[in-house]
């Protein structure tokens, strides 16, 4: 009798679906993934689902209602393991920057009839209210670090991704260094590589939407960044866009909008 084959479930909270399009974006793999995973829930991809329990939830996207607070529990439940994939389920997203606002001054801005939304005044990874057995950073995520991902958790290994950062992949792809060269401000020693340093290639600074490296020197950063022209507010505002609620970006923009603020 032939092997059951792992049961993959893929999940959407509040995001922009760019993530999940890593997995449809494997044009050359799919067919291969199909053949080796039983995709029993991908409602980017079809309306057709299996019932649980899984081997594998992938989860995309931040907790921003009580709906979705009580969802994640429910996933997680009838998951074997789960693993978060991007921005804004490893660190809140960009929709994170209400953490550090009054989010009723946010709908009153924005909806003609405030009273219709009900949210969260926050936006949290998904680690913040589930165990999570791996997270996958990127904004969106890299495509075959996704395949590593999904393929190690298929067949019971660990992914084989590590946390090093983007200034690696500048020496691996011989990219010169933007800020030895020109002076040009980046945040790649700081940031999670994966995007096989785009931004560098491109002459300009890398602005982390892969989010934190594991041991990213936040200070030390800052001092560099300052010392090629960005004032407190412009630390300030890099270090919150895709990953602002991610623990050591927010350390260190927080300390920036308070040196702007005493400034
Ligand atoms: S360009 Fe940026 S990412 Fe590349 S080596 Fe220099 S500091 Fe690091
Ligand atoms: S901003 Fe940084 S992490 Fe994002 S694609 Fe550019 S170099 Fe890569």
């Amino acid at each position: 009798m032939a092997a059951r084959k792992p049961k993959l479930a893929v999940w959407k909270f509040a995001s922009c679906d760019g993530c999940q399009l890593s997995l449809l974006d494997l044009e050359d793999e799919l067919l291969a993934l199909a053949g080796a995973v039983e995709i029993a829930q991908f409602l980017e991809a079809s309306s057709a689902v299996v019932a649980g329990p899984y081997d594998l939830s992938l989860v995309e996207g931040s907790i921003t209602t009580a709906h979705d607070a009580e969802r994640i529990r429910q996933v997680r439940a009838q998951s074997k393991a789960l693993v978060t994939i991007g921005a804004c389920a490893t660190a809140g997203g960009i929709q994170a920057l209400r953490n550090f606002h009054d989010i009723d001054d946010f709908i009153a801005a924005v909806y003609a009839r405030p009273d219709y939304i009900e949210t969260l005044a926050t936006s949290t990874a998904i680690a913040d209210h589930v165990p999570v057995d791996f997270e996958l950073r990127g904004c969106p995520v890299n495509k075959y670090q996704l395949l590593e991902v999904v393929s190690a958790f298929a067949f019971g290994r660990r992914p084989a991704v590590s946390g090093h950062s983007v200034c690696l992949e500048c020496k691996m792809r011989g990219t010169v260094c933007v800020t030895v060269a020109h002076g040009t401000p980046c945040l790649g020693p700081v940031t999670q590589a994966g995007c096989g340093a785009i931004c560098p290639a491109f002459d300009r600074g890398c602005y982390g939407c892969y989010g934190p490296q594991d041991t990213p020197e936040m200070p030390a950063i800052s001092t560099v960044l300052a010392r090629h022209g960005m004032a407190p507010r412009d630390i300030q505002r890099i270090l919150s866009t895709f990953n602002a609620a991610a623990p050591p970006f927010r350390e260190e923009s927080e300390r920036h909008d308070a040196a702007h603020d005493q400034g």
